[in-house]
Parts: structure tokens; C-alpha cells; sequence
């Protein structure tokens, strides 16, 4: 029920002129003889029951209202189900029976191709496609979620999907399975209302997302032909505290590092601390060594292939809207880091590489004292990358920094590696996006050049400098990754109306 009547509907002038476009009209009437069930069910999820208030319009109104209410039901209790399936990087079982889910699931919606790709034992690559036309949408998905712990700070658990005061509550109901079923069922949803799809749309659902995707370029060139395409939806997406919804470009690419140094055989006493080497302390200066008071990282050539803001980012830069005293506020701070400005600090969250210490160990932390020169000490780096920077070239500048330093000992293995990706923003995908967001959520949209996560689209767009978008539902308190992650039903509906219309719109679109 949620969605009806809070959410405006597409004027019907808008269905039917879509449905008169190209071929989509002819084919619209037999899928409607096939399976008229169907059809009248998912065509009131994308039209919405307007206001429809006249005598006559009464028992059309309660008859739409009755459909409306099955799709509604069906579409729902299919993200219960695929929400409820665990599937955590260490739940192999669980990862299988997703992507069984997730192929059975397209099978339904006549992808009649969709299959799985494995290699190596990794989680599979679910793909298919299905519709014709000049142009081809790649669906680049995830079904595998981040882990759900800590468990006690969910107020339902993680894997039985709670609806409450319209929202519902499950980890990966966000990131990224909401997205990923919605894209599917918008598939239903624009045979329903549109007709035939008037173009090709290619869904690749990977299960390693959330592991920095270590498989997908090698499961990808099993097929070549996979990537090849017009443009890319890309996983996920938002809406922001207004209600506009977020349409972002890109990603960082990320170089995730694991350190590691010793420096004796055995802890010491730290009597001997004036001839013995202290591991702790020497990766302590190496870090330091990484980056200065500025936030500006000093391993040469770090900066060479930094890709210069085009006129356009630049200008999407400013009409982005960037709430720094809120972004302060949520980690009660006073001043961003780096004595950055608040303009500074938008600025580099759209275009600067970062360098993140994300934990640092060594030596006795418990409780008391204890006086020892500790051995060995270990520490975690992310480095998140802009275009062009590449994950392999800076893990090497990295080792040659270190070694030029004085720091040969201090050993290190990049663990994760991935490419950043801004694709153009003057591309017929952005503006079918944009234009479909719109009129589903009521605001313009805000184009956002690059988020600062990370998702695998450079192994997809790249070769073909391909546009990439997202058109999502999440909501700034959405908790993605956090506990309680959950989304809004009626951004759910909004976002379904929307992708069914953007199937459409991308064909002709120019
Ligand atoms: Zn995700």
C-alpha cells in the first residue's frame, strides 16, 4: 500500500504518448493478451492510481485500486524474500542461493538467457538480457551484502525484513538488492504499461561488490560481448534531504593496503629502549611520512595522472549542494581536516584522491601498564583514487616511496585494487535519467560528477568511455553498511516508475 496515493502519478498523456513511440505501441496490446493479470497489475505501480473522482470512474477506480494493491503486494514481498537470503562474503551457501534467486527471478521477467557465470570459485556473475533495439543498458548490480554485525544494535534482525511505518528494514534492502530488484521488476512493469522493451537492457549481478569485486574483469572476459553498450546504470542511488534525487557519475577507485613491520625477535624491556628498535614507532613515521598537515599525499608521482576537472564538472561542482555545518554536526566537529575551507572540503570530496589510515596496532594497549618495546606492529590504508590514477601503479610509487624513506622494512600487500571511473555527463543516458527522475520525484536532479565509494564500473565503461548513472530511492538516514539500513517504500515506488519510464526514454532520447 505504500506509494498509493502519496506518490503523484505520470499523467496518463505521458503513458500512452510512450506507448505510441517506435514499436513499443503494437507490442503493447499482445503483452497485454498474454497476461492480463500482469499487466494490469504492474501498469498501476508505474501509473499510479490518480485521483479519479468523477461517478463513472468509480468502479474503475476500485478495480485499478484492487491490481494496484497485487503488484504492490507481489513487488514487496519479493524484496522480503531476496532481503531475507544472508548473503555475507563468508556465507558461501548463502551467496549460491542469491544468485539462484536472482537468475530465476530475470527468467521470470523473460530473460530468457539469464545464466551464471563462475570462475575460480568465486561467487557467480548472474547475466542476461532481454529487449531489442539500437541501444543497450547495462544493469550493473550486486546481490552479496556487508556483514551485519554488530547484531545487537538491530532493532529487527538483519535477515527478516520488517516493514514499519512505511519502510522497510533488512541488510542490503539499500545496497544494493532493493535497487537490484526494483531495476527487474521496472522490466514487468514497462512491458505492462510501455509495451516491448525498445531497447536492449543487460543486467551483470555480481556477488563480490562488497570485496572490492576481486573477479568480475576475469568472469567478464569470459564474454566479451558483456560490455558492450550505449550506457550503464550504475548500483544504487539517492535522493537527498530535499528530495532531489542524486545522480552520480562516478566513483573513486580505491588501493586498499595492509602494512606490516618487525623490527626484533621478541618484545623488549623498555629499559633497552635507547638501542632497541620500537616496530611501532616505525611504522608510525612511516605513515607519517605519507602525507602532510595539508592532506596532501607526498609519494611522488602520486598526483601525475590526476584527470583535470572538465568546465562542465566544474560547473556541477558548484550547483551541487554541500550542507557543511551538517556535515560537521553528524561527527561533532568544528573544522574539517587539513584546515580545509567548507568550499575546499566539497572540492576534494568530488575530485582529490585521499590517504586514510584505518587502523594502526602494535605493542600492549590492555589495561594498566606494561613497559616492553613491542616487536612487530600491523596497519591498514585506504587510498581512495580519481581518475586516472591506477591502483597497480600507485601500489609501486608507494613501495619505491617507502624504500627511498628509510623504510625497506616496512613491508606491505594491496590487498584491493580498483580503478576509479567518472564517465561524460553529456550523454543521452544522464539526460534520459534526468529527465525520468524528475518527473517521478517531482524535483530536478542534482548531477554529482563523483561520489567518494566505490563501485566496479571502470571495468565495465572503460574501454568505451561509456556514460554511467545512478537512479536510486536510498535516503540520507537510509544506514547503508550501518545497522538498521532500510528504505522508504514510497521512494521505492518512485524509483520503479521512474527506471520503467527510463527504458523508454533511453531509446529515443537524444
Ligand atoms: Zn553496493
Amino acid at each position: 500500500m505504500a506509494g498509493h496515493g502519496l506518490v503523484p502519478a505520470i499523467p496518463h498523456r505521458v503513458a500512452h504518448r510512450a506507448g505510441g513511440e517506435g514499436t513499443a505501441g503494437e507490442h503493447a496490446d499482445e503483452s497485454v493478451g498474454r497476461d492480463p493479470s500482469r499487466r494490469d497489475a504492474s501498469h498501476d505501480v508505474v501509473d499510479g492510481a490518480g485521483p479519479c473522482t468523477g461517478r463513472r470512474h468509480r468502479r474503475h477506480h476500485a478495480e485499478r485500486h484492487a491490481s494496484h494493491t497485487a503488484a504492490v503486494e507481489r513487488f514487496t514481498a519479493e524484496l522480503r524474500e531476496l532481503c531475507a537470503i544472508p548473503c555475507e562474503a563468508s556465507d558461501k551457501k548463502a551467496l549460491d542461493s542469491a544468485a539462484r534467486w536472482c537468475r530465476e527471478r530475470l527468467r521470470a521477467a523473460g530473460f530468457t538467457d539469464a545464466r551464471e557465470l563462475r570462475a575460480d570459485g568465486a561467487p557467480a556473475l548472474v547475466v542476461g538480457q532481454a529487449g531489442a533495439g539500437q541501444r543497450t543498458l547495462i544493469a550493473v548490480q550486486h546481490y552479496d551484502v556487508q556483514p551485519a554485525v554488530p547484531l545487537e544494535l538491530w532493532k529487527t534482525p538483519p535477515y527478516e525484513p520488517a516493514v514499519r511505518d512505511g519502510a522497510m528494514y533488512a541488510r542490503g534492502v539499500d545496497d544494493n538488492k532493493g535497487h537490484l530488484l526494483l531495476r527487474i521488476q521496472a522490466i514487468e512493469a514497462h512491458r505492462a504499461v510501455y509495451g516491448e522493451l525498445p531497447i536492449r537492457v543487460r543486467f551483470l549481478i555480481e556477488g563480490e561488490e562488497e570485496s572490492g569485486s576481486p573477479n568480475l574483469a576475469k568472469l567478464l572476459a569470459l564474454e566479451p560481448d558483456l560490455t558492450g553498450g550505449e550506457g550503464a546504470l550504475k548500483e544504487g542511488g539517492a535522493i537527498d534531504s530535499q528530495g532531489r534525487p542524486l545522480l552520480s557519475l562516478g566513483g573513486k577507485g580505491i588501493l586498499y593496503c595492509h602494512f606490516h613491520v618487525r623490527t626484533m625477535s621478541r618484545d623488549a624491556h623498555s629499559g633497552g629502549a635507547t638501542h632497541y628498535p620500537n616496530a611501532a614507532m616505525r611504522l608510525a613515521q612511516a605513515f607519517a611520512s605519507l602525507m602532510d598537515a595539508t592532506g596532501r599525499v607526498l609519494i611522488e608521482g602520486f598526483y601525475a595522472d590526476v584527470r583535470k576537472p572538465t568546465a562542465a564538472e566544474r560547473e556541477m561542482l558548484e550547483r551541487m549542494p554541500f550542507d557543511a555545518q551538517a556535515t560537521k554536526d553528524v561527527v561533532g566537529i568544528e573544522r574539517f581536516a587539513f584546515g580545509r575551507t567548507d568550499d575546499e572540503a566539497k572540492r576534494a570530496s568530488v575530485f582529490e584522491p585521499t590517504c586514510n589510515v584505518c587502523g594502526i596496532e602494535g605493542g600492549y594497549n590492555g589495561p594498566g601498564s606494561k613497559t616492553v618495546i613491542p616487536r612487530e606492529a600491523s596497519g591498514k590504508i585506504d587510498f581512495r583514487l580519481v581518475p586516472d590514477q591506477d591502483p597497480d601503479k600507485i601500489a609501486t610509487l608507494l613501495r619505491a616511496h617507502l624504500d627511498r624513506s628509510g623504510f625497506g622494512d616496512v613491508e606491505f600487500s594491496a590487498e584491493e585494487g580498483e580503478h576509479p571511473y567518472r564517465g561524460p555527463a553529456d550523454a543521452p543516458l544522464v539526460r534520459a535519467v534526468a529527465a525520468v527522475a524528475e518527473e517521478a520525484f517531482g524535483k530536478p536532479p542534482v548531477l554529482v560528477p563523483s561520489s567518494g565509494g566505490t563501485s566496479p564500473m571502470w571495468v565495465v565503461c572503460n574501454a568505451r568511455r561509456m556514460a554511467n548513472v545512478t537512479l536510486g530511492m536510498g535516503h540520507p538516514g537510509a544506514g547503508a553498511h550501518a545497522p538498521n539500513e532500510h528504505i522508504l517504500m514510497e521512494n521505492y515506488w518512485r524509483a520503479l516508475r521512474a527506471t520503467a519510464r527510463l527504458y523508454s526514454a533511453f531509446a529515443s532520447q537524444e
